[in-house]
This record gives C-alpha cells, structure tokens and sequence, in this order.
C-alpha cells in the first residue's frame, strides 16, 4: 500500500529535479541574449573581449603563454566550439599550418567558413613565408602590426553586429573606442623608432615573427628559426645566426614567451650580446601580468625594443 504511493511520489520529485537541472543547463547564452564566441587564441579572445564586452559570452582556445600554430584541442574546446554562434581565427597559416588542428576542430564540429567562422586577418596585406608566394606559405604573424591589428577589429565587430544586430551600435561604439587607443600607440612608436640608429636598428627573436612589424615600423629582423612548425633551434640554424652577429653593433636580443628559450641563450652566449628582454609575439601575458591584453602586449614590445635597441 505504502509502496503504491511511494513510488509515484518518488517518479514525480525526479520528474522535478529533472526539470529544474534542465532549466539551469539550458539557461545558455543564447537564452540569456549574449552571443557565445569562440576565439583560437589569447589575442584574438583578448581583441574580441574589447568589442563585445559583457554582451558575449568568450571561449579561448590555445591557452596563454603556448605555441597557436600546433595544438590538440581539449574536449571542451571541441564542446564550446560546436555551440559557438561565431568562431574567429587568425587564418594566415597560422591554425592552419603545421598540424592543421582548426581545419579537423571545424570539420569535427560541422562549422562551416563564413557562416560560423571567420578569419579576423581578412583584408591584411600579406607577407608570404621567404622565398615563398603562394596560399598556405603566408606568414600568419599580422596582428604585430598594430594597423592590422585595427583590421582584425573591425572584422571582428562586423561579424558580432551581423550575428546580432540589435546590439550593433554597442559593438560600434567599443571598436572605435580600441581603435583609437590602438592608433595612439601605433604612431607614438613610429615616432621612437625613428630616433634609433640603423647599426643598432635590428630585432632579433626566436621564430622569425616580425616581419609585419619590421614593415610597419621600418626595422629590420632576424631570428633563428622562420616559424615555429619548422624545427626550432638546429645546429645549422644557431651557427647561422651567430655568424651574422658577430662584429655587429646589434646591442640586445630578445626571446618570445611562447618558445623554448634555451636556443637564444645560446646565441646569446656565443655572439656575447645579451638577451634583453621577454617579448610577447603569439600570447598575451598571463591575466595580471604586464603585457596580459593585446594593447598591453604590444606596448610592451614596443617599449623593450625601443629600450633595449636605444643603448
Ligand atoms: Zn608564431
């Protein structure tokens, strides 16, 4: 008898847990009217955060501080990414190169180029690999050029305001706010480097990631390795380098924090000129740490260069 009461309570109140779960789960973005945005890594999460602010809800795939060209996407990545309503990557042979990880996330996830996502270099004027000229050999490395970095902005705003109109002027107002600041630093540092004499005008790096900013600010560079899919610090690569330091005045050199610094204190010990400082090429800094957003990143950059260039 008791039994007979007992197990239709029993069936309902699981009925209601059952309910009040799916009510919180289902409560997503979506519902709640912020857009869910999908971003391949720390700067173009960082660029994205400046323009859609509260009104998105932002997922970040390759984690600060580790190498965007080669990754293996973690389960959620690949869960956020097929809930995503946009997805923006770097393009450029950047998640497309080396082990190509974007391309199998996206065909994983049935996401589809120019509906879901969107490579925010669209409109950059390319730099191929050297010796190179054709699709798949570009340089991906745009975003060190702050003028590009204002491209990827504006590509980023014109995809959020299509995927949600009514938040279109919001999204407006942001990306000419970050723009301007943007601006700002990009001709403060034109100015800077104008002052350093050209025997000492040369960065040198790790990867060879610069070529976008030697464009835009009118200075050399020069690295160990190309790009960080190729092998990284050989014998030959490091005996290269060393070679055309020495007997230069080139006064510092400089290591990425998404790399092995191992290679550069070599080169560093071997040509005798020191290791100025840490540079941030393909990561923001860790949150809370100087150079934690892209604005942040590239004065960084731009103020250790100068400086250590400036000796
Ligand atoms: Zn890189």
């Amino acid at each position: 008898m008791l039994l007979k009461y007992l197990v239709p309570i029993a069936f309902v109140s699981l009925i209601l847990v059952g309910c009040s779960l799916n009510k919180n789960k289902s409560k997503t973005a979506s519902d709640t009217g912020t857009l869910k945005v999908v971003a391949t890594n720390s700067i173009i999460a960082d660029i994205t955060k400046n323009i859609g602010k509260d009104r998105i809800t932002l997922h970040s795939i390759v984690p600060v501080g580790k190498n965007p060209h080669e990754y293996e996407p973690l389960p959620k990545d690949i869960k956020k990414t097929a809930e995503a309503d946009v997805i923006f990557y770097n393009g450029l042979n950047l998640e497309t190169g080396g082990n190509a990880w974007f391309e199998k996330l996206v065909k994983n996830t049935k996401k589809k180029a120019g509906k879901d996502y969107f490579a925010v270099s669209d409109g950059v004027k390319t730099i191929y690999l050297n010796g190179q000229s054709k699709k798949g050999k570009e340089d991906p490395h745009a975003w060190l050029d702050l003028k590009n970095g204002i491209i990827y902005a504006k590509n980023i705003e014109k995809q959020l305001s299509a995927k949600d109109p009514k938040n279109k002027s919001f999204y407006r107002k942001n990306r000419r706010a970050y723009v301007k600041k943007l601006n700002v630093l990009h001709s403060k540092a034109k100015r800077e480097f104008e002052n350093i004499p050209a025997d000492k005008k040369i960065i040198v790096t790790s990867e060879g990631c610069f070529k976008y900013f030697s464009r835009a600010y009118n200075i050399p560079s020069i690295y160990i390795w190309e790009i960080n899919t190729e092998q990284e610090g050989t014998p030959r690569q490091l005996r290269k380098l060393i070679y055309r330091l020495k007997g230069s005045s080139i006064p510092a050199l400089f290591v990425e924090s998404s790399v092995d610094p191992r290679s550069m204190k070599t080169v560093s010990k071997d040509s005798g000129i020191p290791i100025y400082s840490e540079l941030f090429t393909d990561s923001v800094a860790e949150k809370g740490q100087a150079g934690d957003s892209y604005y942040a990143m590239m004065k960084w950059n731009l103020d250790k260069i100068i400086a250590g260039l400036s000796q």
